[in-house]
């Protein structure tokens, strides 16, 4: 199988060659556990979980090690668990810290895997590698890419040579166009955070020595932990290395800076994807369109309907978040769940894996999945909305509905009523059953010759179907 790829580094696609075919690498900047993943955080995760099903494919799930981490040392996070001790909370500060860190953690594992994303074979989290991140700021400042001052350590960018080649942007750019922190005890404004001190009431550990000298009790910065982490997992060169788009400056090329001055190849492939917007407005508290995978899917979404909008825009192209896509999304997927249901046996077909090997190109998957279905080919259709994670063969249709067997098998019974009525030429009680069930959702199409269709909408209510007394 040709995978095509389009790297980051030379904005060009080409096949992709892994390093290793026996053990093919990828890492995943994962999310910073503070709160519930918003929309936009999900975006990534689908494009690298469809990846990372290409690469099973290709490769043999065996041979393939995915890595994505989890940033669990966060101003935000501390400051959750100081306003918990404030209100009273039970236990240390640290204890609370931890136990945001976790919750955080078990709602992002719940809201991904609804989304129908497989787990990555390793989720590293920032606090368990806090002595490799040290060990590699002591390299970097021996190697003379880093300083120490004031209980910081800091990198040296000026003497990075090619700092910059991922973002493809000037030093002058990157100093206009980033919010550089200017601090006194920087050699240079764009030198950036290794190491920072911490007060006693934030999480510390004990820091780097340069020059024989300790910079005593602090925390890691942001960047050193992926550089550690996929150093420590993965190896000092692996094959792709993703994030949002938003990460290419500063987060992707601190870490390559950092990585590649240890003597680390680092990764091949980088791949970012463009970010989501809401009802074409970028996604913000203040615009009062902000919101997350879990309000979304407590609203009655099927996660399967948000991934089916997500594959619908290539990832290199900004996508738009809209209530017409959801419906549309949803009707499609109703349809596509009927026609494969009990359909085993089915091949991946073709069309479907050669857009997705062509720099994932999921739009162009989907559509192939629309010919299927047209061309009433089941069996192909199931197994390759399968293989992109939708059509999960372990539901029947009406269970991706959120209608459980009972309530299946009460709009059934109401359906034979409704038929036995209009045989018997009652129609006011045929259309009353009709006009009840789409009360609560639950909409009754007759065909041709007898046939029906039942549709499930989104006002679809199973206490009211169950309470219905006709
Ligand atoms: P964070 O927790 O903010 O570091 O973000 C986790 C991941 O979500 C990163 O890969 C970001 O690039 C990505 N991300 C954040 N906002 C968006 C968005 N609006 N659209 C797409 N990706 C996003
Ligand atoms: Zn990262």
């Amino acid at each position: 199988m040709d995978i095509k790829l389009t790297n980051t580094l030379s904005r060009k696609k080409a096949a992709f060659a892994p390093l290793d075919t026996n053990n093919v690498r990828m890492y995943l900047c994962g999310p910073t556990v503070y709160d519930r993943a918003h929309l936009g955080n999900a975006r990534p995760v689908v494009m690298f979980d469809v990846l990372f099903r290409l690469l099973h494919l290709a490769y043999g799930a065996d041979h393939v090690t995915y890595a994505r981490n989890f940033t669990d040392v966060d101003d935000r996070i501390n400051e959750t668990a100081r306003q918990r001790k404030a209100d009273g909370a039970a236990g240390s500060l640290e204890d609370l810290i931890h136990e945001r860190a976790n919750e955080t953690i078990a709602w992002y594992h719940a809201d991904m895997a609804a989304l129908g994303n497989l787990s990555p074979n390793v989720e590293p989290r920032a606090t368990e590698y806090i002595g490799q991140m040290v060990e590699m700021i002591e390299e970097l400042a021996a190697k003379g890419f880093a300083y120490g001052a004031e209980g910081h350590a800091l990198f040296r960018v000026s003497a990075y040579e090619t700092y910059g080649r991922l973002s493809g942007r000037s030093i002058d750019d990157m100093i206009a166009g980033a919010r550089v922190e200017v601090a006194p005890f920087k050699e240079n404004p764009m030198d950036f955070v290794l190491w920072k001190p911490s007060s006693d009431d934030e999480p510390g550990w004990d820091g780097p020595v340069i020059d024989g000298v300790s910079l005593g009790r602090g925390r890691p910065g942001w960047h050193i932990e992926c550089s550690a982490m996929s150093h420590a997992l993965l190896g000092e060169s692996f094959d792709i290395h993703g994030g949002g788009l938003d990460l290419q400056f500063p987060h992707h090329e601190n870490e390559i800076a950092q990585s590649c001055a240890c003597g680390h190849g680092f990764a091949s492939v980088w791949l970012h994807n463009e970010m989501l917007q809401v009802e074409g407005k970028k996604m913000s508290k203040s615009l009062g369109n902000f919101f997350t995978v879990r309000d979304l899917l407590d609203q009655g979404v099927p996660g399967e309907v948000i991934r089916f909008v997500f594959l619908s825009t290539h990832y290199s192209k900004p996508m738009d978040w809209t209530e017409t896509k959801r419906a549309e999304a949803e009707a499609t997927l109703q349809k596509w769940h009927k026609m494969a249901q009990g359909s085993t046996g089915g091949q991946i077909d073709p069309s479907v894996l050669s857009a997705v090997a062509d720099d994932l190109n999921t739009p162009g998957a989907l559509t192939a999945l629309h010919a299927l279905a047209k061309n009433g080919d089941a069996a192909a259709l199931a197994a390759s909305a399968q293989f992109l994670g939708l059509l999960d063969a372990d539901q029947t249709w009406w269970q991706s509905q959120g209608l459980d067997d009972d309530a299946m098998a009460r709009v059934t019974a109401l359906q034979e009523q409704r038929v036995a009525a209009k045989k018997a030429k009652d129609f006011a009680t045929a259309d009353a059953i009709r006009d009840a069930l789409a009360g609560v959702g639950v909409a009754i199409v007759d065909g041709p010759g007898g046939t029906f269709d039942v549709n499930v909408t989104p006002a679809f209510d199973q206490a009211a179907l169950m309470a219905l007394s006709i």
